[in-house]
Parts: C-alpha cells; structure tokens; sequence
C-alpha cells in the first residue's frame, strides 16, 4: 500500500476535544465541520462576519457564533473554511493578528498555503483535514453513523503534536469512522483541483453535455438524450462506487459492455489524455492559482459567463422539465 490509513482506534480524541475549536465561514463545509464536531463533544465556536446570512442559521443549530476575529482570538486551533480566494484576506485582517504561538490553523483544502497566498507564522502548526465529499454529504453521513474519508497533512508542526491534532480533528468530524489518508498539502492540492477539473466536474459535465448535443444535433428529442446520457450517468457511477467497474459491467447488458470497450477509448484518447496532461501542468506550475485569483479580483467575471452560459443550456432546461414530469426527486 502506497498510503498510510488511520481509523478511529488510531486517533486521539483527547487532542481536539481539549482545543478552543474555531470554524470560520458557515458554508458547505463550515456547516458540517463546526455541527459533527461539537456532536463529536468538542468546544465549538463559529467565526462569520457582522451581517452575515449564515449567522442565525447557525444559531439556530445551537452554535455559539461571534466576529470572525473574536473567535480566531478565542480559539487555539482556527479551521478556515471560507471560499478558497477570500482566505488571504479574511486571514490578514481578522485571523493573523490573533494568532499565538503554539496555535493550530487548518485547512481543509491546502490552496493558500501550497501556492504561498498566506504564510503563517514559524510557531504555528499549519494542518489540513480535507473530506474527499461535498460538506453537505459530511454532515450527512456523520448524522447516520459513518463518514466521508479525509485526506490529513502538516505543513508545519511547531508544537510536536500536529499530526496527533489533525487526526484527532477528522476523527471529530466524522472521517477516521470510514478512513484518514496521510498526505501532503502538495499532493492533496494538485490531485484536488486535477480530479475536480478532469474528470469529476469539468470532465463529467463536458462529457455529459457533449453526448446529449450529439444525439439532439442528430435529430432525437432531447428529453431521450437526457435520459441517456444524464440520467442514467447515476446508476451507473452508483454500481461503480459501490462495488467496482466489474460489477458495473456485470450488471449491464453483455451489449453495453461490448460497445464500452470500444467506444470509450475512442472519446476519451490519447488527445484527451494529453490534454489532461496540461491541465496538470498548469495546476503544478501555478498558472491555474493565478488565472483563478486574477478572475476573482474581477469580480468572477468569466467564472459568470460560464456559470451562466451552462445555466441557460438546453441541457439544464430538459432536465428541469423531466425532473418536474418524473416521481423519482418528488420526495427530496
Ligand atoms: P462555501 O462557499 O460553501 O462557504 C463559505 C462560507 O464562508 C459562507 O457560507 C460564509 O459563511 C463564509 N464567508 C464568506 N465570506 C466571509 C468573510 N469575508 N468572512 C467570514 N466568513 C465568510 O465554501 P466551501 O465550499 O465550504 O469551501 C470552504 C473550504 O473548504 C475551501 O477551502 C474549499 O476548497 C474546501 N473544500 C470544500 C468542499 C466542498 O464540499 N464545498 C470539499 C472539500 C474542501
Ligand atoms: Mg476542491
Ligand atoms: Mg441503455
């Protein structure tokens, strides 16, 4: 095995739940973080700025909530989980001038800190503890007794103990219940924002546009197209996720399986795989961090167009009909 795995047996939960825990943003995975871990019996405080929406939302969950800068001054290990671009800031203003010497900051995805936007102090432990799911599906889980697996690293241990905080940090949040892989914020960075743009976001929804295009530019409707190349794309990833490609394949029609291994490597070819190639250039070169950052200074000015050219697909437009036709979402 390339990985080390720890499970709950391996962790410390004595580490986290004798910290002031502070989480800062209440989103996606601000929500799930601060909510399983005070679940998990730790000191939880959530830090959001004056006015913010999440403020009563999170006060209505039972969370003590307070200026982003009162709680980073309060606590002794500070999960920053507020979008990726607004860290530097949110991190100069309100986090940095708080922070004491032996304080834990985390991260739940090593961005800042692997492309140098923020640079803490020498006498912090810099610690990451980053679920490979969505936070919404975090918080899922651990409410019905599992959890999402975490990727844990340390970028910097000044007390001596930051891998025993990270670990015991995923074990309050749910992950060491399903399994914490050892990394390092350079690996978990560039494999994170590789899968996210090849394959799992960028890759599925290219994917999924182009075959419904095809077949709608060919003259079928485009209510069949999506059930062929959307809806099902479910089903199968569920028989994938849960029991592998084989089964996947065992499960499907000997057809389907023929024309599987013929036509895949035909789509996704060797010009394909170059491609992917330069996407991981770019991620580890830096040139990635820096498009995204200069785009975010411009007020997410092409982020917009393409948010809103795939919102006004034709694509997104059948689904919302279907979805509206069909029982299947009805009780969701
Ligand atoms: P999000 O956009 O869902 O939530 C951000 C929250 O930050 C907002 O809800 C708000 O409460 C708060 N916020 C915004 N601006 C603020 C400010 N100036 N001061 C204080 N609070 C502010 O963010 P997210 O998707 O949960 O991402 C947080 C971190 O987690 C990122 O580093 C991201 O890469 C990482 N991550 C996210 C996911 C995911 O499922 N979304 C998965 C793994 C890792
Ligand atoms: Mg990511
Ligand atoms: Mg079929």
């Amino acid at each position: 095995m390339a990985v080390t795995i720890y499970y709950e047996q391996d962790c410390n939960p004595e580490a986290i739940k004798g910290k002031k825990v502070a989480i800062i943003g209440y989103g996606s995975q601000g929500h799930a973080h601060a909510l399983n871990l005070k679940d998990s019996g730790c000191d939880v405080r959530v830090g959001l700025r004056e006015g913010s929406r999440s403020w009563q939302a999170a006060e209505d969950a039972g969370l003590k909530v307070m200026p982003v800068a009162q709680a980073a001054d309060e606590a002794d290990l500070i999960m920053i989980l507020v979008p990726d671009e607004l860290q530097p800031a949110v991190y100069e203003e309100s986090i940095a001038p708080h922070l004491k010497a032996g304080d834990t900051l985390a991260f739940a995805h090593g961005f800042n800190i692997h492309y140098g936007y923020i640079t803490p102090p020498e006498d912090v432990n810099v610690i990451m503890c980053a679920p490979k799911g969505p936070g919404h599906i975090v918080r899922r889980q651990y409410t019905e007794g599992s959890g999402v697996p975490d990727l844990v690293c340390v970028a910097q241990d000044a007390t001596g103990d930051a891998w025993d905080i990270a670990l015991s940090y995923a074990w309050g949040i749910g992950g060491a219940r399903s399994g914490v892989i050892k990394a390092t914020f350079k690996e978990e960075t560039e494999e994170d924002l590789f899968g996210e743009q090849a394959v799992l976001c960028g890759g599925l929804v290219e994917l999924v546009k182009a075959g419904f295009e095809t077949l709608v530019e060919a003259g079928y409707p485009p209510e069949l197209a999506y059930f062929e190349c959307y809806h099902e794309m479910k089903m199968i990833v569920d028989l994938m996720y849960e029991s592998g490609i084989h089964f996947m394949n065992y499960s499907i029609s000997n057809t389907a399986e023929y024309g599987e291994y013929y036509a895949g490597p035909k789509i996704i070819n060797e010009q394909s795989r170059e491609a992917m190639r330069e996407i991981l250039k770019r991620i580890q070169d830096g040139t990635f961090a820096e498009d995204f950052m200069q785009d975010c200074k411009n007020g997410h000015k092409w982020l917009i167009e393409q948010r809103e050219a795939i919102n006004g697909h034709e694509i997104e437009k059948t689904g919302e009909r279907i979805r509206s036709m069909f029982s299947w979402l009805k009780e969701a």
